[in-house]
């Protein structure tokens, strides 16, 4: 933060920042990998990353001026310090109001925090549906990813709690699917990977682009379209898809209970953790390699 390392304890954003009192802060999520022999770190998909948070910035007025470099060098440098042997990195890069209000003479923050995680695939979960809805374009546009945006999110995961449901599905105005709390929706029909558009009020995720790569690489027919609750229940293949969530698969919705067998996804998984770890390369799927200080 303000453009150097800083200890926890030291680090402070001012309470009467528009960024506390109105949340008015944008931010992405980024993974770290490491290479499967250990021998490089690498970010995926950074540049997209950097991108797509420079346009939430914009949406919501933020000034942020930083470039690509200055950004990447950013994470690096607290990739560095953080990073420990066999464990994977989640990064959190944030631009939030320290100064203005009302979006007058606003004054930002880059600030990135970072934590460790084992190097782990997904366990398959149950889902529910919630009974709160995404907020429209008009509301509070979900291709902004700010923390504002995560309320409906929240109220989700206490609802789905009470029923034992780590991952809730929220809809939209129309009823159709818009994402879970914190991963987009992805099903397979008929050998076909369908998810809904950001227009039906998801965020536009990086990992859907990923996986939209990684179809084209396996011959697998992919299509973002509007679906439909009832879809769900009835799809062959159902699983959660996010930066940090990765390719989660979804064992049941609410009681609708999912065939045990899920090739699309198994594929897909398999080239996502080769891709990761550098086994493989899938065209436009891009790592950025972070240097590692020697053991
Ligand atoms: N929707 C929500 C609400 C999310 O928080 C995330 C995770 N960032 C996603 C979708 C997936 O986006 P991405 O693949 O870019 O991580």
């Amino acid at each position: 933060m303000q453009g150097g390392l800083a200890a926890w304890d030291d680090a402070q954003i001012p309470l009467y920042s528009e960024g506390f009192l109105r949340s008015a802060s944008v931010f992405e999520g980024v993974k770290g990998y490491w290479r499967h022999d250990g021998s490089e770190f690498a970010l995926l998909a950074l540049q997209a990353h950097y991108e797509r948070l420079c346009r939430s910035a914009r949406l919501l007025h933020l000034p942020f001026e930083h470039s690509f470099d200055e950004f990447a060098g950013a994470c690096s440098e607290l990739v560095e310090a953080l990073l420990v042997p066999e464990r994977d990195l989640w990064l959190r890069p944030t631009v939030i109001a320290t100064e203005g209000h009302w979006g007058l003479d606003t004054v930002t923050d880059l600030v990135i925090t970072a934590y460790t995680l084992a190097q782990e695939r997904p366990e398959p979960i149950d889902v529910g549906f919630s009974s709160w809805q995404r907020a429209s374009d008009l509301v509070l546009p979900a291709r902004i990813k700010s923390p504002a945006n995560y309320q409906t999110g929240r109220l989700a995961r206490i609802e789905g709690r009470r029923f034992g449901y780590s991952e809730m599905i929220m809809r939209n105005g129309y009823g159709r699917i818009a994402e879970a709390t914190g991963a987009c929706v992805v099903m397979v029909r008929d050998g076909q990977v369908i998810t809904p558009p950001p227009s039906e009020g998801c965020l536009e995720s990086i990992t859907i682009d990923v996986i939209e790569l990684m179809c084209a690489e396996l011959e697998i027919p992919f299509l973002r379209r509007p679906v439909e609750y009832t879809e769900l229940q009835i799809a062959d293949e159902l699983f959660l898809a996010g930066t940090l969530a990765e390719l989660v698969p979804v064992r049941r919705v609410e009681s609708f209970a999912l065939p045990e067998e899920s090739p699309v996804l198994a594929a897909l998984s398999d080239c996502f953790w080769d891709v990761v770890r550098d086994v493989r390369q899938v065209d436009g799927v891009r790592l950025t390699s972070v240097p590692i200080k020697p053991a």
